[in-house]
């Protein structure tokens, strides 16, 4: 083994095996893969091989698309067959609401440009003759599904990587990882220590503990798993005779199933709902390529499903159960990319589907290294969403939640119930007395609408209007007619102080910096000028700023800013997270209403839209700007926690003859759609550019240089290729959620981004990205936007419903 490489890769399963290969493409050729035992003896060898590209994230979609487009590639470099079954699979709804997600699945795929198609379940009867279609009401078809050899497939990549340089270590444990004071990395193994520049942890079934030698605990957390093998089947020979062709794969959503051919008999695995976490606290190094005793009785309820859904195996023998451990993160999603505070330590780990996500794994970290960026949109599988929140309870508590609902549906109002409440404010108990149906952004409890006296405070779930709309509607009106009162305790805040402040905020921010007591909103571009931050700075001494952003991305900026920050120590970027909570309050009441519990001046003169400063509110000292993202005449409010109540209740108490009313997160997002206000992750994500965002008028291209500033002057030249737009939408009983096509023409020309209904305007609104030429059509041009399989007219607006001159806010 050599003593220097410029990565160390640890771990040779089918992730490990496919970052080295990706980095090899990449022209990094020192590269140095350590197994601790054989290649594949983690949960690679006894996987089921099964390969798909439908994923709940678009982004994630199109890695895993490009994982399977990858396997000829490796195939041909390497010499090493993959076993490649490319038999297409079916996806069987037992009930409507199961087809409408269906029918979204496959409208979704349309703009990923996925082939696939809904058919009816005598269709699906003729394509796999096993199912008694009785059972079933319809399915999707996907002809990019199959299945493969795990083992063969992992030695493709590692043969294809050694071809181009790279080496492999086997029957080599690491033991210890150092950081040396320049920032390589000390690999201690069992034969011998390797100088790193960079370390990937690719562990799998051991990621956490690899992650511990570095201090890390990371969120992932090992399930046991069952499929069984079946005795050969006389109706499988007949189906291959008389089609001549394998039997496709198919997933039975009611009996939680997935099912294939192997050999001459089937395969058929189970997500059961008695899911068992194996090695909840420590997975030992001596776990060797071994199998987890079956528990059958775990898994009976799904094969008394199976017995009436596929009636032949009945009366067929079963030859193997395999019970096999395999790795998850809280949503089901990998954990990839570099830690933040650690310098040069990448994750390539938590890949619950290796097969169908390995390569688009593989190929985003060696981008990341290699570029400094991913090359995609890759929020989704970004070890940066989790953060110190995510402990080994909760972890353990959500992987359980997230494997025993992998083949439920997920409706667009419901919120899951394990692990909470996680983190509370001081309000939440006062909230849920008051009606409030709270919602998890993030681990944080947060109120989504209230329920009025008499009402029950419970989500009814649906991918259509449900029971909240009324409440929602009454919140929304309050707001516009009077005044409301929400929590935002949900944002994530930062304060940027020292003598560097302010260069180092230009250099990273698009806008300018604002004066003393006031803000501005601003971007955050990348050096490729694509978006991956939006921000609200407030200036509060002459070298101390405030800024505001998404708190889900609190983590993922933190690398950004850390990354960015001189050397010399003159700037201090601190997260205040949950040290300061926040109240919104809104409507043409507003000022009224803080007049009342404050001293202050807070007149439109004496404290004018985008003013920010500290004044205290209630006699507690609270920090007050005035912005609101209901984009009416609203201050936000914000307080150390154990002022919350006192201020909360000073506010409602004041504002009891104004018809003050509590709104929740659903109507923020309502009213923020009548104004054509995008939302960060939605809207604002690092896939477009600031110009194609429409937030060209917060790029200061003139101030000197910021990063990403070429390229957003580029963008403006050239006008890039799409562009952010407004519809008014003539749905019927169900609004847009996220992630449906436009259609022009009878084509799909964009998606949709995030949309809802603007109860105040009395419409049904979305937003989306089209090209930049179908945009200039405008109100003129015949969009539809398809909503559940139904293609329903959208129109252009070009400017917001609401308060188009933006006067409200000024007022
Ligand atoms: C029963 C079952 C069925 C499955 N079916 C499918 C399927 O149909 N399709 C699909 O896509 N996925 C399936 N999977 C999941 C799939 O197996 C995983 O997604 C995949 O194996 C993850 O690969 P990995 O490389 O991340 O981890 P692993 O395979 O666990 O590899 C990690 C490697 O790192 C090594 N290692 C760890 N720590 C060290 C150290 N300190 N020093 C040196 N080496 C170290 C280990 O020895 C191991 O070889 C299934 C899993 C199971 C259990």
């Amino acid at each position: 083994m050599k003593s220097q490489a410029r990565v160390v890769v640890i771990g040779g399963g089918v992730v490990g095996c496919s970052v080295l290969y990706h980095l090899t493409r990449r022209g990094w050729t020192d590269v140095l893969l350590i197994e601790r035992s054989e290649l594949t003896s983690g949960s690679t060898w006894h996987a089921a091989g099964g390969f798909h590209t439908l994923n709940g994230d678009p982004n994630v979609a199109k890695l895993q698309a490009y994982t399977v487009s990858l396997y000829k590639e490796i195939e041909e470099i390497s010499g090493q067959s993959c076993g490649l079954h490319l038999t297409g699979g079916l996806q069987l709804a037992d009930t409507p609401e199961r087809l409408d997600w269906l029918k979204m699945a496959h409208a979704r795929g349309r703009y990923l440009g996925m082939e696939t198609e809904i058919i009816s379940a005598k269709e699906a009867k003729e394509l796999l003759p096993l199912i008694d279609e009785r059972h079933f009401v319809g399915a999707i078809w996907d002809p990019i599904e199959g299945h493969l050899d795990p083992s063969g497939t992992t030695h493709a990549y590692a043969k294809a990587a050694r071809k181009a340089g790279a080496e492999i270590s086997l029957r080599n444990r690491v033991v210890e990882l150092a950081q040396k004071p320049d920032g390589t990395w000390l690999v201690v193994t069992e034969q011998g220590t390797v100088e790193a520049e960079h370390v990937v942890n690719a562990g799998g079934l051991w990621a956490r503990e690899v992650g511990r030698m570095v201090g890390l605990e990371l969120p992932v957390l090992a399930m046991e798993h069952h499929y069984l093998l079946t005795e050969d089947m006389p109706e499988i020979a007949e189906i291959v005779a008389s089609t001549g062709k394998e039997m496709v794969h198919a997933i039975d959503f009611s009996g939680e199933i997935y099912t294939r051919q192997e050999r001459g008999g089937m395969l058929l695995g189970t997500y059961e709902r008695a899911a068992t976490p194996w090695s909840p606290r420590q997975t030992p190094w001596d776990f060797g390529q071994e199998l987890l005793a079956p528990n059958l009785e775990r898994i009976a309820p799904s094969l008394e499903i199976g017995f009436e859904h596929f009636p032949a195996l009945k009366h067929t023998g079963i030859k193997q159960f395999v019970n096999g451990p395999f790795t998850f993160a809280p949503d089901g999603n990998p954990l990839v990319g570099p830690v933040r505070g650690l310098t040069n330590f990448w994750c390539a780990c938590a890949v619950m589907a290796g097969f169908s996500q390995g390569g688009g794994v593989g190929l985003a970290l060696s981008n990341w290294m290699v570029d400094g960026d991913p090359g995609f949109d890759i929020w989704g599988m970004d070890v940066a969403r989790f953060g110190p929140w995510a402990t080994l309870a909760y972890t353990n508590a959500k992987v359980r939640e997230n494997y025993s609902r992998r083949f439920r549906i997920r409706y667009p109002n419901e919120e899951l119930p394990a692990a909470r409440p996680h983190q509370t404010t001081p309000l939440y108990d006062r909230m849920r007395a008051q009606g409030a149906v709270m919602g998890d952004s993030w681990a944080l409890e947060t109120p989504l609408w209230f329920a009025p006296e008499g009402t029950e405070p419970r989500d009814i779930v649906s991918f259509r209007r449900s029971n909240d709309f009324e409440h929602v509607k009454a919140e929304c009106q309050a707001v516009r007619n009077g005044v409301g009162i929400t929590e935002i305790a949900n944002f994530a805040k930062y304060e940027i102080a020292g003598p560097g402040a302010e260069a180092f905020l230009d250099r990273l921010m698009t806008n300018r910096m604002p004066a003393l007591g006031r803000m501005v909103l601003t971007p955050m571009l990348n050096e490729t000028g694509k978006l991956i931050g939006d921000f609200t700075i407030a200036r509060i001494a002459d070298d101390r700023f405030l800024m505001w952003g998404s708190s889900q991305a609190e983590i993922y900026h933190m690398r950004w800013f850390e990354r960015h920050l001189p050397q010399d120590g003159s700037v201090r970027v601190t997260p205040i997270n949950l040290g300061w909570v926040g109240l919104s309050i809104a409507g043409p009441k507003a000022r009224d209403l803080l007049a009342r519990v404050t001293g202050d001046d807070v007149s439109n003169a004496a404290f004018p839209f985008m003013a920010s400063r500290a004044m205290d509110v209630a006699a507690a000292p609270c920090h007050v700007s005035r912005i609101s993202y209901t984009g009416d005449l609203g201050y936000e409010i914000w307080m150390a926690p154990h002022y919350e109540r006192r201020v909360y209740d000073a506010l409602k108490e004041a504002g009891a003859d104004l018809g003050l009313r509590d709104f929740g997160m659903r109507a923020l997002l309502c009213l923020r759609l009548e104004k054509n206000f995008g939302t960060w992750f939605r809207e604002f994500r690092p896939i477009y550019g600031p110009y194609e965002a429409d937030l060209g008028r917060f790029i200061a291209l003139n101030k000197g240089d910021f990063i990403g500033r070429e390229a957003a002057l580029r963008e403006k030249e050239t006008g890039g290729t799409l562009r952010r737009m407004s519809f008014v939408v003539e749905a019927g009983d169900a609004d847009v959620i996220g992630d449906e096509p436009i259609w022009h023409d009878g084509k799909v020309v964009g998606w949709v981004t995030s949309g809802g209904y603007g109860h105040f305007v009395d419409a049904s609104l979305a937003q989306g990205y089209l090209p930049k030429e179908l945009a200039s059509l405008g109100p003129d041009g015949a969009f539809e936007i398809e909503i559940i399989g139904e293609r329903v007219k959208a129109r252009i607006i070009t400017e917001p419903l609401f308060d188009p001159r933006a006067e409200r806010m000024r007022m």
